[in-house]
């Protein structure tokens, strides 16, 4: 998972998106990137770790260009490894590319592109993200031959830039939302057909009169810049931003929209609302949907406590349905990592003993409802409840607003080998055993779609991506095989320890 940026129209567009990605961080903490464009050329900036902290911010204060676009970095392979931060750019196609989500048949692209001897060994880069911008740097060669070195051609054959996002969606299996930059300005956007992956569109008129456009993969980055008519791209959308400020969107490659239902459970950040549904309204949704499971099974209890952060909303929602008291017992410590994003065991157990603290002596005798956003590996969960029971509770029951995570994820969340994930294979009894829990209950996937505004019925099955629950996948899944082995293998054999 990572975010995107880009912005058109400003004094100061590679500060604005560098501002824009410092509120997408929670989508990835890799390293980030910044690029842009004028007449006298291209500025890149990429640095590794935290935006904040990093040389960024002041190697970005003088460049005033006026579009940009930037990319933060969620690592599922290749951690720490500069090479792999985005944006990506061919100098001298005047095309770059940022982008969240993972291409499934990467391989296949790959294999096919090279056949075609569009790949230079010197300067390939090993991604999925590089062979987006290579496809796109052929499709644009297909529909105007030598012209699409031409920059105003650019600008003038509005239906080239189209046609040549259509060809790219097309070939490309996966989730995706991507930013780009053509040569002379012209800031471009799309979104897969299923929309697996967000983003947004954001205009504003500055005190000073100018017209600014941005995209961005959640609408809390455009709300912080001040950007205003916030919307979806939609589906299989494509949005060409010129430089003198005009829009156009077309649907150029529109499936059934499949969004990816841990965005809201898990990854986006409370203040964002996206396809349509706010964040936040849709965590409290979770918490009302799940507080009825729980009384259809006459669960007795006597507090509710969320884990933090995430849950909170869903955990306050709860305890109303329920009408039992809600208490922030378990205290986080705010200068460890998320866990989920830390990518080695090791690393991640070490982050859970410094993460949560219980307050001692509140949980001495009580039934206590522990409210969790998902289970996913359950390392969290395993050593949350040690923690509660040395608490001196009485009984441990751990609520997730998820349903059961079963099955690998192929579009950017870093969940892809069964084997990891706690639920797969066993029953919530065994699920609470392993955990050395009372009893666990999960969201049910009614309950789920409920929240999040997907009716249930004979549709509710393709109104969100579900393929980690109940392999509800939205694309073709011939090549999951291939692309997980290859996932595999790359993590096991290119890590790269961050540079000191
Ligand atoms: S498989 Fe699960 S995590 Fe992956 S995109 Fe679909 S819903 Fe999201």
């Amino acid at each position: 998972m990572c975010g995107v940026v880009a912005i058109s129209g400003s004094k100061n567009a590679p500060i604005e998106v560098l501002l824009g990605l410092m509120n997408l961080q929670h989508r990835g903490q890799d390293g980030a990137g910044v690029l842009g464009v004028d007449q006298s050329g291209y500025h890149l900036e990429k640095a590794a770790g935290l935006i904040h902290g990093t040389d960024l911010e002041n190697n970005l204060t003088d460049c005033k260009q006026k579009q940009a676009i930037g990319h933060t970095r969620y690592a599922t392979v290749g951690r720490g490894n500069p090479d792999l931060l985005q944006p990506f750019i061919l100098p001298d196609d005047g095309i770059s590319l940022a982008h969240n989500g993972n291409i499934v048949n990467y391989l296949a692209l790959k294999e096919k592109l090279q056949e075609e001897g569009l790949i230079d060994p010197e300067s390939f880069v090993e991604s999925d993200s590089y062979i987006l911008l290579l496809l796109l740097k052929r499709a644009l060669h297909k529909c105007a031959g030598e012209k699409a070195k031409d920059y105003r051609w650019r600008s003038q054959d509005k239906s080239a830039i189209f046609d040549s996002i259509r060809m790219v969606m097309a070939q490309a299996v996966g989730g995706f939302a991507c930013t780009g930059m053509l040569g002379d300005g012209t800031v471009i956007g799309f979104r897969d057909p299923h929309g697996i992956r967000p983003l947004m569109i954001g205009t504003k008129t500055t005190t000073d009169g100018r017209l600014e456009r941005a995209l961005a993969s959640e609408s809390v980055a455009l709300s912080y810049l001040g950007f205003r008519e916030i919307q979806d791209i939609h589906p299989g959308e494509a949005v060409v931003i010129y430089e003198d400020g005009t829009v156009e969107r077309q649907i150029v490659a529109a499936e059934r929209e499949r969004p990816c239902m841990f965005e809201w459970v898990y990854f986006s950040r409370v203040e964002s609302t996206m396809d349509p549904i706010s964040v936040y309204q849709a965590r409290f949704n979770l918490g009302i949907e799940l507080g009825k499971h729980v009384q259809e099974l006459g669960v007795e209890a006597d507090v509710v406590i969320p884990v933090p952060e995430t849950s909170r909303v869903s955990a306050i929602a709860l305890a109303e349905q329920l009408h039992l008291p809600f208490r922030e017992l378990l205290v986080k410590n705010r200068y460890v990592n998320r866990t989920f994003i830390l990518d080695t065991q090791e690393s991640r157990e070490e982050a859970l003993k410094r993460k949560l603290f219980p307050i001692q002596n509140e949980f001495e005798g009580k039934r206590c409802l522990i409210v969790d956003d998902s289970i996913v590996r359950g390392n969290t969960a395993k050593q949350l409840v040690k923690l509660i029971e040395q608490a001196g509770a009485r009984e441990v029951i751990l609520l997730s607003c998820c349903p059961p995570i079963k099955n690998p994820c192929y579009y950017g969340i870093d969940f892809p080998s069964q084997k990891e994930l706690l639920a797969a294979g066993r029953n919530e009894e065994e699920i609470a055993k392993e955990l050395g829990a009372d009893r666990v209950i999960f969201q049910t996937l009614d309950g789920l779609k409920n929240a999040l505004g997907r009716k249930n019925g004979p549709d509710a099955q393709d109104s969100l991506c579900t393929g980690c629950l109940d392999r509800g996948y939205p694309t073709d899944i011939s090549a999951f095989e291939r692309f997980a082995a290859q996932r595999i293998s790359d993590k096991e054999v290119k890590q790269v320890e961050p540079k000191p």
